[in-house]
């Protein structure tokens, strides 16, 4: 059976050309980057060579770029270390119900400790209102922290206006942009940004490495505390190999993100017509300001992780917002939060594309989604 992987906004194979930029780092040139002798500067350097390709690709400057184990850990480190190194300033903090868990469960951690946290509704598209930003803002305001690019749906969120904002009320600006690196353009001088999560493994890179981008002035705490690394804002071993790929991925996208997208958006534009054709179906998320490679449905009547089963049952792998997600019988926050009943949210699909996706993929999806969503109708308990 043929194999199809459509989940890359899950995760990424690791583009080949950046494993073997990766591989002398295991055992050759493997130093300790806080040792001074030659493996350890060898180290230091491929690392500095990295926080310059990362940073390149955002339009920062490369010691302005710390290295994580992840977007998870970027954002801890954001929400947390604002609010703990800011506290003297205030004690509020903006974001959206839209987020990724690893902002939301931050942010809540954070209400149970003093401090006080506004989730700004979306539209029906998952966009927030810059406007809804600035009235939220008050003279306790120490960090809003809206996402680039949601997950999910895969709406882009109106980051230069909302920074043109916090910029404006001397407020500090983050975004996620997990999701968003490498697809699509991000500048954090045109967009007024002060903080950025990214990571490698959205990106044909590792997974197990992230970046934060932390701009000259900003207070911020470390949540790792220990020998040192990473300007003192994470201690830890460096993951040496691993910044490498990032890096390398980061090169790469700033040379091939441009063609990708195009190609991408043609394929997710006929999938999108092609799915919409199936009845009682509709796309989640913007129908234009979406990453060039999500699409997000749902069906009525249907469970979304009975369409992902069937689906990876005909070699197809895929991904829903349903209950699995959570782990539980809720279906997922974003798709409540823009505004979907449950039997919608419950039955949704994410299909999204990357590199390897080519046209006969589509078509192949096209050709067997249709039968599979009739048949699971036909033995919905949900469809009089
Ligand atoms: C994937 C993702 C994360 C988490 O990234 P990890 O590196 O896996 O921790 C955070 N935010 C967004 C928007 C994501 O897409």
């Amino acid at each position: 059976m043929k194999k199809i992987y459509l989940d890359y906004a899950a995760t990424t194979p690791v583009d080949q050309r950046v494993l073997e930029e990766m591989k002398p780092y295991f055992n050759k040139d493997f130093g300790n980057t806080m040792s001074v002798h030659s493996s350890g500067r060898a180290a230091k350097s491929a690392i500095d060579d990295a926080r310059e390709r990362v940073a390149k690709l955002m339009g920062a400057k490369p010691l302005r770029i710390i290295f994580t184990g992840s977007a998870t850990e970027s954002n801890n480190t954001v929400l947390k270390g604002i609010a703990f190194a800011n506290k003297d300033k205030g004690n509020h903090i903006i974001t959206s119900k839209i987020e990724h868990d690893c902002v939301l469960n931050s942010a809540r951690w954070l209400e149970k400790r003093g401090f006080k946290v506004t989730y700004l509704d979306v539209d029906k598209y998952g966009l927030v209102d810059p406007n809804d930003v600035e009235k939220a803002i008050t003279d306790k305001t120490i960090l809003v922290s809206i996402m680039h690019a949601n997950n999910e749906i895969g709406t882009i969120e109106p980051i230069e206006e909302i920074g043109k904002i916090c910029k404006r009320k001397k407020v500090y600006f983050h975004t996620d942009a997990a999701q968003s690196f490498g697809k699509i353009p991000i500048d954090v001088d045109k967009m007024n940004l002060d903080l950025v999560t990214v990571n490698a493994h959205k990106m044909y890179g590792p997974q197990g490495v992230g970046a934060l981008y932390i701009r000259e002035g900003v207070k911020i705490d470390p949540i790792l505390h220990g020998g040192g690394h990473e300007f003192g804002l994470r201690s830890s071993t460096s993951n040496v190999p691993g910044i490498v790929g990032f890096g390398k991925a980061a090169e790469l996208r700033m040379k091939e993100m441009k063609d990708e997208a195009k190609k991408l958006t043609k394929l997710r534009d006929r999938l999108i017509e092609g799915v919409l054709k199936i009845e009682n179906s509709r796309l989640n998320g913007h129908p234009t300001k979406r990453l060039p490679n999500n699409t997000n449905f749902s069906f009525s009547f249907i469970e979304g992780e009975a369409l992902v089963l069937h689906l990876d049952m005909k070699g197809v792998d895929a991904s829903t917002g349903s209950a699995c997600s959570s782990k539980s019988l809720e279906p997922s926050h974003v798709l409540t939060a823009i505004g979907l009943k449950h039997d919608q949210a419950h039955g949704s699909l994410r299909l999204s594309l990357g590199k390897d996706t080519k046209d006969k993929d589509i078509d192949y999806v096209l050709e067997i989604l249709p039968g599979i969503v009739k048949n699971l109708r036909m033995i919905s308990p949900f469809k009089d």
